[in-house]
C-alpha cells in the first residue's frame, strides 16, 4: 500500500451533501445580484505579483504576509490571488470596460488563498462571493447612492438565506484628502507614544497608521482613547457622502452601526467601509468585509473611476446559515430501487429481478425522478443506504411484482409498506416528492 496522501495543510474539501449547500447559497447569490443588474465574471486564479502589490498595497496584511507567490519557468513573479477586487478592476481596464455604458456590475463566486495560520473559519484556501460596482461617471445623485445600492444587495442576499440578527458595522474613512489630514494628525500623537506601541503598530505608523485603529490589543486601544477622531478631520465632501449614505440605509431599513474605529485591511479604500460579524463564530467573526474605493482604477491603469463592492467569506457564511436555510436546501435525496432475489424461483419473461430493477430505475430518471439502483443489496445495507441519500422511498421489486405487475414501496418518512401498480408508479413518485418539498419549505 503506498503512503497516504492528506488535503494541504489548510485546505480542505468540500462533501456531499455539504456542497450541495455551497450550491444552494451559490444560487440564491445569483439570482439576488441578477436582481441588481449584476453579471458574473471569472477571473483567473493566479495574477502577476505585481497587480496585488499595487492594487492591494504593499502595506496590507495580505500582501506584506499571506500571499502565496511562486515564480513560473519563465521567470516570472506570479501569485495565487488572495482576494478578488484587484483581478476584477485589472478585468475591467484590460477590456476597456469604461467605455461601456456606466456602471459596470460585476459579482464573483470563487476561491481565495492566504498563506494564513489555519484555524476554524480561517483557510489557506478559502471561497467568497462577492460583488463590485464600477463607474467612470457620477450616478445620479451622486456617488453614494452606489454604496447604498451595493449595501441593499448585500442586505437582501443575506435577508434571503434567513439571516436576521446581522447589523452591518459601517464607518468612513474619509477621502484622500481628509485621510491625509486625518494621518498627519494620528501620526503627530502616536509618535511620542511609540515605545508604548507593538512591533507591528510602530511599522505601521510609518506605512500605513490608519491600521493601528484596527489594533486587538487592549494597551493600544487604551493608548487610542485619547487619539484625534477621524470624524473631526473629514472635510465637508466625506461628511456630506457619509450622512448621505446612513440616511439612504435607515431609510431602506438596513440596519446599521457606526463603528468609528472600522478602517478595515485593504489598503484602496475611501469614504465608506463597512463590515459584517457574526456572533455565531468565535474569533474568526467577520463574515463580509467592503467598501468603497476610488483611485484604485487609476492605480491599475484605468480611466478614473468610482468602485464599491464586498466579499463575503463563504466558508464563514456557510458556519452560521440558519438551520432552516440549510435544511431546505438539501434536495430530497434520489429513491432506491432493490431487486427481491431469490434464487430458488425461475425469472419471469426472461427478465430477472435485477434487470427490472435497473430498467426501473432509468424509467424513473427519464420522467425526472432521481433514482439509484442498489441491486440485489440486502435489506440492512439497503436501509443504511437510503439513510445515508436521505432516500424518500424504497421500491422493492421481486418474483412477485413482476408477475403482478406492481412495485412494493416503502417511504421512509412513515415507515409505510405499500403495493403500487407499476403504471402508477411514476404519478405516485411524483406526489411524493411534491408533498416533501411542500414539507421543507413551510
Ligand atoms: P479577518 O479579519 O478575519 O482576517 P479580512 O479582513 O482579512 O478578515 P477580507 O480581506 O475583508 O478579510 O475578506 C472578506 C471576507 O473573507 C472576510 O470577512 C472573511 O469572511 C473571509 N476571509 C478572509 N480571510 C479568510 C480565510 N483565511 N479563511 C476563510 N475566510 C476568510
Ligand atoms: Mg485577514
Amino acid at each position: 500500500m503506498g503512503k497516504r496522501i492528506q488535503a494541504v495543510k489548510g485546505t480542505r474539501d468540500l462533501l456531499p451533501p455539504e456542497t450541495a449547500v455551497w450550491a444552494a447559497v451559490e444560487a440564491t447569490a445569483r439570482r439576488v445580484f441578477a436582481l441588481y443588474g449584476f453579471g458574473e465574471i471569472r477571473t483567473p486564479i493566479f495574477e502577476e505579483t505585481e497587480l496585488f502589490a499595487r492594487g492591494v498595497g504593499e502595506s496590507s496584511d495580505i500582501v506584506s504576509k499571506e500571499m502565496y507567490n511562486f515564480t513560473d519557468r519563465g521567470g516570472r513573479s506570479l501569485t495565487l490571488r488572495p482576494e478578488n477586487t484587484a483581478s476584477v478592476v485589472r478585468a475591467y481596464v484590460e477590456h476597456g470596460m469604461h467605455s461601456l455604458p456606466q456602471p459596470v456590475k460585476l459579482f464573483y463566486i470563487g476561491p481565495q488563498f492566504r498563506a494564513e495560520k489555519p484555524q476554524k473559519g480561517r483557510y489557506r484556501q478559502f471561497s467568497q462571493i462577492g460583488a463590485e460596482w464600477i463607474g467612470t461617471r457620477a450616478t445620479a445623485g451622486g456617488n453614494p447612492r452606489a454604496d447604498v445600492e451595493v449595501l441593499l444587495m448585500l442586505w437582501r442576499f443575506l435577508g434571503d438565506l434567513g439571516f436576521s440578527d446581522l447589523v452591518v458595522q459601517i464607518n468612513t474613512v474619509g477621502d484622500a484628502e481628509s485621510r491625509a489630514n486625518y494621518r498627519a494628525a494620528l501620526v503627530a500623537y502616536l509618535e511620542p507614544l511609540a515605545e508604548q506601541l507593538s512591533e507591528d503598530s510602530r511599522r505601521r505608523l510609518v506605512t500605513n497608521p490608519l491600521r493601528i485603529l484596527d489594533s486587538k490589543s487592549p494597551a493600544e486601544q487604551a493608548l487610542l482613547e485619547g487619539a484625534p477622531k477621524l470624524v473631526d478631520h473629514l472635510n465637508e465632501a466625506s461628511r456630506g457622502h457619509f450622512r448621505t449614505v446612513l440616511g439612504e440605509l435607515q431609510k431602506a431599513q438596513v440596519r446599521t452601526e457606526v463603528s468609528p474605529r472600522l478602517v478595515r485591511g485593504l489598503d484602496y479604500y475611501t469614504n465608506t467601509v463597512f463590515e459584517i460579524v457574526s456572533a455565531g463564530l468565535g474569533a474568526q467573526n467577520a463574515i463580509c468585509g467592503g467598501g468603497a474605493y476610488e483611485g484604485l482604477v487609476e492605480e491599475l491603469g484605468g480611466q478614473p473611476a468610482y468602485g464599491v463592492g464586498f466579499a463575503i467569506g463563504e466558508d464563514r457564511l456557510l458556519d452560521v446559515l440558519p438551520a432552516a436555510t440549510r435544511a431546505r436546501a438539501l434536495p430530497p435525496g434520489p429513491v432506491i430501487v432493490r431487486a427481491l432475489f431469490d434464487a430458488k424461483r425461475t425469472p419471469v419473461e426472461a427478465l430477472s429481478t435485477p434487470e427490472a430493477a435497473t430498467q426501473l430505475a432509468e424509467e424513473l430518471r427519464t420522467a425526472g425522478i432521481a433514482a439509484v439502483d442498489v441491486g440485489a443489496e440486502s435489506p440492512a445495507r439497503t436501509f443504511a443506504h437510503a439513510d445515508h441519500l436521505r432516500a424518500p422511498a424504497i421500491l422493492v421489486l421481486g418474483e412477485d411484482e413482476l408477475i403482478n405487475g406492481t412495485v412494493t414501496v416503502r417511504t421512509t418518512g412513515d415507515r409505510a409498506q405499500r403495493v403500487v401498480e407499476r403504471a402508477q408508479i411514476v404519478p405516485y413518485l411524483k406526489q411524493l416528492l411534491l408533498s416533501l418539498s411542500l414539507e421543507v419549505k413551510s
